[in-house]
This record gives structure tokens, sequence and C-alpha cells, in this order.
């Protein structure tokens, strides 16, 4: 039987809406995404707003994650937002997203600690991974992302792994319009993120892991990604500004 993966679908605001504008897009939002209570709803606001965010979304079924956070938990680390102030405030966070891995310097080794400090904290981080263009070309996809997930659960308890979620987002279809192909995400979801789970933590709980596509996803698009075995949802970034676009997107996870 197949496992049951509740789908998941993550909009990923990046440096975008002030405090006042996040919380006129949360109230748009809420009441068309309260209608697919089938699928676990995800919004990451920017720092600043979480707790206004936080605050609207009380009492709804409609979760808060981060965009990021730092590896430790408190001390001299200037601009830096740790586990412990975010715990309480949202269920998810993003780590190593491709553009925090391309514009500020974060590697595989910053992703895992990242990693290990949402899940000390009892935040689901959200694993971004993805190969870009020039690697795709290359032809070394599959190696990338093998490694970049391989590295970031080094030393983590497959006991604690439950509440990981891992987003495959080729870097040359993130922004750009230029979505990759549905079966080519699902083969990399399932033909190499899963079994890399798999080595790692057992088949069993490698089924229980889901798997995102992110890059370019749109209302049009979002069905025929969703409907891959093992595409479990989606993170969506431009679309997720847009309260119908992005509840159209979470229409076709449901
Ligand atoms: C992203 O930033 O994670 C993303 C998928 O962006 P977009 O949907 O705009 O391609």
């Amino acid at each position: 039987m197949a496992p049951l993966r509740t789908p998941l679908v993550v909009g990923n605001w990046k440096m975008n809406a002030s405090p006042t504008e996040a919380v006129r897009l949360t109230e748009a939002l809420l009441p068309i995404l309260t209608r697919f209570p089938s699928v676990e709803r995800v919004v990451c606001p920017p720092f600043v707003s979480l707790t206004d965010v936080a605050r609207r979304l009380e009492r709804t079924d409609i979760l808060v994650g981060a965009q990021d956070l730092f590896w430790e938990d408190s001390g001299a680390w200037t601009g830096e937002v740790s586990g412990p102030m975010l715990r309480g405030l949202c269920r998810y966070v993003l780590v190593g997203h491709s553009e925090r891995r391309a514009q500020f310097g974060e590697t595989d080794e910053t992703a895992r600690k990242r990693v290990q400090a949402a899940l000390r904290n009892e935040l689901r981080p959200i694993l971004c991974v993805g190969e870009t263009l020039d690697e795709r070309e290359a032809g070394v996809a599959v190696e990338v992302v093998t490694r970049q997930v391989a590295r970031a659960l080094e030393g983590i308890e497959s006991g604690s792994i439950n509440p990981i979620v891992i987003a495959y987002e080729p870097v040359w279809a993130i922004g750009t319009g230029r979505a990759a192909s549905p079966a080519d995400a699902n083969e990399m979801a399932g033909g190499v993120i899963r079994p890399v789970l798999a080595s790692k933590l057992g088949a069993d709980k490698a089924a229980q892991i889901r798997i995102l596509y992110g890059g370019s996803l749109t209302a049009s698009n979002a069905a025929s990604f969703f409907s891959q075995v093992d595409v479990d949802g989606g993170l969506v970034g431009g679309a997720s500004l847009r309260p119908d676009e992005f509840a159209a997107i979470v229409s076709a996870a449901a």
C-alpha cells in the first residue's frame, strides 16, 4: 500500500511585503486557503512580519514558517535569528534555499547545522536542494542533489527525522518561468532523493518523508507536478504572493 503523506504547499514570500502588506496578504489568503483542509498550507513571511502573521493565523489551520535560522541558539551573532526565537512563532523553517547558497555563502555544512538547530528547537526544516544550470548541463545533477541531501542529513538520528521535508528546486527553474518537467521532478524525488533518505534512515522512514517540487510552479502547471507519485507538494515563490494563484496551486494538491 502506498504510504500516506499529507500534501504540503509552502509559500515563500522571500524579501517581499512590509509588515502592513504581510498582514493584508494574510487576510486575503485566509478565506480561500481555509477551503483546502486536506493540504497542509504554510506561509513563510520575512522575519519582521512573523509575529503579526502568526497572530493573524492563530486558531486557523494555516501554518507559518521562517525563511532561515542560524545554527547557534544565542550569543554574539549580530543580525542572526535563532531556533529558540522562532520556536513558538512558527512550525517550519526553510534551510539552504538556493538564493542563500548562491548569495550568502551557505554550504552543505551550514545547511546541516541549520537542520540540526531546527530539529533541536522543534521546528520542521524544509531542506532545499537542487542543481544549477551548469551542473545540469555537465550531467552532474544527480550527483549534486545526492550530495546535498546526504551531507545535510549527516549525523542526524533517524528517530528525529520525521518532521523533515525536502524541497527539490532546480536553481535554473526558480523565478525564471521555466519549470522542470513533472517527470524529471518525479525522477529526482523518487529515483534519487528518496533512495538517499532510505540509505540513511531505512525505507520505512524514507517513505514517510515529504518531497516537494519548487521552481516556477503556477496555477496551470501545479496539477501535473502533484499527480506524480513521489512529489508530495510544492514550494512556491512568486505565485505565493498572489492569493488566487496560490490558492489554485493549493487546490491542485487537494
Ligand atoms: C522559491 O524561491 O523557492 C521558488 C520556487 O520560487 P519561484 O516559485 O518564484 O520559482
